[in-house]
């Protein structure tokens, strides 16, 4: 083993989408963060095929939106999912989702990003390509073996998995982005909370000449009286998710290359199709949520901090979210801005919006597709688990559409003017925390503390952000209101608001 040497600030263990979200994040704040991921390359299944809008205001805070739209978004036919006999059937039809408020969800008037259709294989490229521009060293091929946390730093034992060579790595905090089955979460003694297993599928990818395919969908499903599945394609490539029952002495063995074939010839509709069949993998739709998103200087993010079934499409979204979430805390306690209980309202904040996003899955598996999955309390809207979760007492989401303002719920998208320039409020606060004030906001930049910058809206920007007046509002880096004031300023009210954003409180009783 060769001896460590002190270096980054951060590493984060798994580099699929949430460690390379994780990466960048950190990078762009100036955090000196190193990831490594077993796999020697980013991934090579399509995987997840969405990101909702809210993780396109996240890429675009980090400046990466446009790159992410020019990497090959998918052009639909429809919205929802595509449903038919076959893939070549001239009878489709489209099922839309059970929670949307109109056929489309047109979210103009909620943000300035629209979702993204894209597969994961070729958004990973460019998260990667990002990260490594904004000075994250990433480490493909090479996995975390062990790590120990002794309360002021975190060791961790890297192996290079080509060479087989170890070295240790000490750095302030460990991120696990290492998925569902999480190793760091099980070293911590993590359990988590949630009805657990739901189904058992086979993944299945094959290529063949998809070009009698004439129907463009992110997910169809494919129903007769051979094969029951749900399917994506990318290029050349199909993949096939049909169920199997474990109990009932089916296994994933029985997926032989010939029965993949088989499978989807009967999925196309073509029974003469060349098909070569890539590989099959079992996976596990599942609901569970991690009881401590954090321990120590141990931070879990995505599927290993909470999974649930792809119905709502929201796993990878929350995953994102996280990593936005916990980077900022992280890059301004490590430049010693914020205090590190900061880093504690990474579990408060994320927890309980993990809970409520696995609960709407749920709902949406039983209402779309008919699962007997286990669900409570009422459906919601896309639009409000997308945009419509708060942070701090009071409830998880509220409507975002008639937005309260609180500290706690997210600053509303409005177009306005700064500088002369058309902007969303979404892009006042990419590069960190702002104070919003009305015209003649001058008295308030007195009171603000470095490392805060003040945005002064004209009269009817003003009016329609804020409440009109002489008032003022505190937004954190990630777009979410921690304070607001109503009155003139005060000497200390800034400061103290701004104390206690860095402190990780959303509680308004402690800001108004
Ligand atoms: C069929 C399907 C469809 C889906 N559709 C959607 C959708 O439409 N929208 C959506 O939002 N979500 C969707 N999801 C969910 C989404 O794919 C996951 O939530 C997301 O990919 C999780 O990302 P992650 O980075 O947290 O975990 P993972 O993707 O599991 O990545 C973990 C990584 O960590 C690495 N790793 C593990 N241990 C170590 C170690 N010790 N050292 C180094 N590396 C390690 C692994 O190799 C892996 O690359 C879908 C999931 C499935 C299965």
């Amino acid at each position: 083993m060769t001896a460590g040497v002190r270096g980054p600030a951060v590493l984060v263990a798994g580099g699929s989408l949430v460690g390379l979200c994780t990466a960048l994040f950190l990078a762009r704040r100036g955090v000196a963060t190193l990831l490594v991921e077993r796999h020697p390359g980013t991934a090579v299944h399509p995987r997840t095929p969405g990101y909702n809008a809210r993780s396109m205001e996240l890429f675009r805070a980090a400046g990466v939106e446009r790159a992410v739209r020019q990497a090959g978004p998918w052009q639909l036919d429809g919205s929802g999912l595509l449903v038919a006999a076959t893939l070549t059937s001239e009878q489709v039809r489209w099922l839309e989702p059970p929670a949307m408020r109109g056929p489309t969800d047109d979210f103009s008037g909620l943000t300035p990003a629209e979702p993204a259709v894209l597969s994961q294989d070729l958004l990973e490229p460019v998260l990667r390509r990002h990260a490594e521009a904004a000075g994250a060293v990433l480490r493909f091929g090479t996995m975390l073996e062990s790590f120990h946390d002794d309360g002021d730093r975190v060791t961790a034992v890297l192996r290079d998995l080509e060479t087989g060579a170890t070295r240790e790595a000490t750095v302030d905090y460990l991120v696990a982005a290492d998925g569902a089955d999480s190793a760091i979460r099980a070293r911590l003694g993590i359990g988590r909370d949630g009805p657990g297993v739901l189904d058992h599928q086979a993944g299945i990818t094959v290529r063949a000449d998809l070009s009698a395919v004439r129907h463009r969908f992110a997910v169809g499903k494919i129903d007769n009286p051979e094969v029951s599945a749900m399917v994506r394609i990318v290029g050349d490539r199909l993949t096939i998710n049909v169920g199997y029952r474990p109990g009932d002495g089916e296994s994933i063995d029985r997926f032989t290359p010939d029965r993949c074939v088989a499978l989807a010839r009967v999925v196309v509709g073509i029974p003469s199709l060349a098909v070569t069949p890539l590989g099959v993998s079992a996976w596990q739709p599942s609901a569970a949520v991690a009881r401590r998103f954090s321990a120590g200087r141990v931070f879990l993010a995505g599927d290993a901090a909470h999974v649930m079934p792809p119905s709502g499409a929201f796993g990878a979204n929350t995953g994102i979210q996280d990593a936005y979430n916990l980077a900022w805390k992280l890059a301004l306690v490590l430049d010693g801005s914020a205090p590190p209980r900061l880093l504690d309202s990474y579990h408060t904040e994320r927890r309980p919006v993990a809970e409520m996003t696995v609960g709407q899955a749920l709902h949406r598996g039983r209402a779309w597709f008919g699962e007997p999955y286990p669900v409570s309390g009422a459906m919601l809207d896309d639009v409000t688990v997308m945009f419509g979760y708060r942070y701090g007492p009071g409830p998880v989401t509220e409507d975002p559409g008639a937005p309260s303002g609180e500290p706690g719920t997210r600053l509303p998208h409005a177009w306005v003017t700064r500088g002369g320039q058309r902007m969303s409020t979404v892009d006042l606060w990419a590069a960190g925390a702002v104070l919003l004030t009305g015209p003649g906001g001058a008295p308030w930049r007195d009171t603000v503390p470095a490392g805060v910058e003040v945005a002064e809206l004209g009269p009817d920007d003003w009016d329609r952000v804020g409440d009109g007046g002489t008032g003022a509002m505190l937004i954190r880096p990630d777009g979410f209101i921690a304070w607001r004031s109503e009155s003139s300023p005060r000497d200390t009210a800034v400061r103290d608001a701004v104390a206690g954003m860095l402190a990780g409180n959303t509680d308004k009783e402690i800001f108004r």
